[in-house]
């Protein structure tokens, strides 16, 4: 009998099929080179059939990509998801980031052939605004954004925070920790419910550098308490000679009368804020990045720390956040805004597609904003059991699992992609509920 393992191909002639050919410009040579390498030895070892070897091919290296980040359909309400890299990108952010990907102008002047500001339009962007910062300064998160500030403003010093505004945030990150890990001394203020404007007057010495205010944006404090307002301390800290730095954490420019607890960055410098810092990929809607807002002189300060360099943001990130600002026009904004009776209208036509129940249920800002804040919305029960073949399907759908009951919320799933999360559920399902997709088609409005 003639050994099967005649049949299977060279390497070299595989390597050059066309099916591995146009797998090679998508993944590059390495990835594929290893897939073919480690089919061919399941062929070799018996494991399948030489015949099998060009469609196990096909099927290792379909819908991969030379990254093995999954994208994942979040049907969970929640817009700013930590877990799955905060705000999604819009259309035109993702433009500017191909456009950047290349060599570009970032660091130089075309006209004079000279060495330019780095990120330039980028700052420009987010001066034209916000039109009461002097100046702006983009770093790569809000966490290197407030290390900046403080350390370039307070090293060696002491800064004055209230005790209610010592934040976690994820993973067991504490703000002042950051702080105080660069040689700033946090002197602590008042209680954990209630601070006065006398216990930050009490507290400044001529050790005091500056003064600071965090939003405690991932929590709220509620019943007997009191905090000293933006315009109060700016008042105190003028009186002292002192920067007032205000971390407003989430990134609203203009204030949103859907968040009205959430500080805009406006209001802070109105108020006499030095410094406003904020994050741009929580509400701002943009890129990872560390926005710094406010005074021309101290901005400069910042600029000048050799603490800047470390801290700088790529050029994908300035091109990505140059164009959410310049648009103006972002995913979380529109999941935020999300229209309830549209959301109802959705999640109708996908239970009745899949046998579920529609349940009001509400969306949240999450990553560290909007503390308290509910969205109202609607989604479909379906049974717990397959919230895992959902997310670890193809496309990957993570839903929010509650009271025993698997929720589909579709405030931050694109309609156009509608159709693929009833198709998910139903495979999930068990192909228990028959496919109705006519009733979807043309009618997806992206
Ligand atoms: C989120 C947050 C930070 C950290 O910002 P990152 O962009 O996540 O580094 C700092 N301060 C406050 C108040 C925040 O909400």
């Amino acid at each position: 009998m003639e050994d099967p393992r005649r049949r299977i191909p060279r390497s070299d002639d595989l390597w050059t099929n066309s099916s591995i050919l146009e797998a090679r410009q998508q993944l590059g040579d390495a990835p594929v080179r290893r897939a073919v390498d480690a089919v061919l030895a399941r062929a070799r070892s018996g494991d399948i059939d030489p015949e099998q070897i060009e469609s196990t091919l096909a099927s290792e290296l379909a819908g991969h990509s030379a990254s093995l980040l999954r994208p994942v359909i979040n049907a969970t309400g929640v817009i700013v998801h930590t877990n799955l890299g905060r705000a999604p990108l819009s259309a035109w952010a993702v433009a500017a980031m191909t456009l950047a990907s290349g060599y570009v102008d970032i660091e130089l002047d075309l006209a004079s052939g000279q060495r330019s500001a780095r990120g330039r339009s980028a700052r420009t962007a987010l001066k034209e605004r916000c039109t009461a910062a002097e100046d702006a300064l983009i770093v790569n998160n809000g966490a290197a954004a407030l290390v900046l500030a403080t350390t370039a403003l307070a090293g060696g010093a002491e800064i004055v925070l209230s005790r209610g505004e010592f934040v976690e945030i994820g993973a067991g990150f504490r703000l002042s920790d950051l702080i105080s890990s660069t040689g700033v001394t946090l002197v602590e203020v008042g209680t954990t419910n209630r601070t006065h404007l006398g216990d930050y007057a009490d507290a400044i010495s001529d050790r005091t550098a500056a003064l600071l205010k965090v939003h405690p944006s991932n929590f709220r404090i509620e019943g007997f308490t009191s905090e000293v307002g933006v315009d109060e301390l700016a008042g105190l800290a003028a009186h002292h000679g002192l920067p007032l730095v205000v971390d407003i954490g989430s990134g609203l420019v203009t204030p949103d009368p859907l968040l009205p607890a959430e500080p805009a960055a406006t209001e802070a410098l109105a108020a006499g804020a030095d410094l406003v810092i904020m994050s741009g990929d929580k509400l701002m809607g943009g890129p990872q990045a560390g926005i710094i807002l406010g005074r021309a002189s101290l901005i400069q300060r910042l600029a000048r720390h050799p603490l800047a360099r470390a801290v700088r943001c790529d050029k994908l990130t300035l091109a990505a956040l140059e164009a959410t600002i310049r648009v103006g026009q972002t995913p979380v904004s529109a999941y935020l805004h999300a229209d309830a009776d549209r959301l109802r209208e959705r999640a109708t036509r996908m239970a009745e597609a899949l046998g579920g129940e529609v349940v009001a249920h509400d969306g949240r800002v999450g990553g560290g904003g909007g503390a308290g804040v509910s969205l109202s919305g609607w989604a479909v029960a379906l049974p717990s059991a397959i919230a895992l073949p959902l997310r670890t399907g193809d496309p990957a759908v993570l839903v929010r699992v509650h009271d025993g009951r698997c929720l589909i919320d579709l405030r931050c799933v694109p309609e156009s992609e509608d159709m693929l999360v009833i198709e998910a559920a139903r495979s999930a399902l068990g192909g228990r509920t028959k496919a109705r997709s006519s009733e979807f088609r043309g009618d997806a409005n992206p």
